[in-house]
């Protein structure tokens, strides 16, 4: 078994929509990335390789590649997936972390564990998505910015 951690954090712009979790929330805000800016998936991306061993994210999809603009990082979690089965891993366990200020996250996340537990190869119920405020504090409590950490069970062989 193997333990990989993953943390990201973007921006947030007026103007939604806001990606995350894999899927498209209707709301006044975004993230800013080269990708779609989706925290989540990011975060889980760098778990999943850390645990095989693979690099982080911007390793394999550098923000100078200009084939990645506004990409939907679900089809980077589809390539990430595709690096670690080759390497004969399958996914066991993700758990994962929101710190936002808004939206209420809890009515989206059982859509985004419908979309992303097919993707890393799991049952929905060993995919954890939990979402937090930051008590106001700092610049994720002002609303300049929202984190996502994740942890992930890789099993080989
Ligand atoms: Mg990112």
């Amino acid at each position: 078994m193997r333990v990989g951690i993953g943390y990201d954090l973007h921006r947030i712009k007026e103007g939604g929509p806001l990606y995350l979790g894999g899927i498209e929330i209707t709301f006044d805000f975004g993230l800013v990335g080269h990708s779609d800016g989706d925290c989540l998936i990011h975060a889980i991306i760098d778990a999943l390789l850390g645990a095989a061993a693979e690099g982080d994210i911007g390793q394999h999809f550098p923000p100078s590649d200009k084939k990645l603009k506004g990409i939907r990082s679900t089809v980077l979690l589809q390539k990430v997936m595709e690096i670690i089965k080759k390497k004969g891993m399958k996914v066991v366990y993700v758990d994962s972390v929101i710190v936002t200020e808004k939206p209420k996250l809890s009515p989206h996340i059982p859509r985004m564990k419908k979309t992303l537990a097919p993707i890393l190869e799991i049952s929905e119920d060993r995919l954890g998505i939990k979402a937090k405020t930051n008590e106001r504090l700092g610049e994720i409590g002002r609303f300049k910015a929202m984190a996502c950490w994740a942890v992930c069970l890789l099993q080989e062989g």
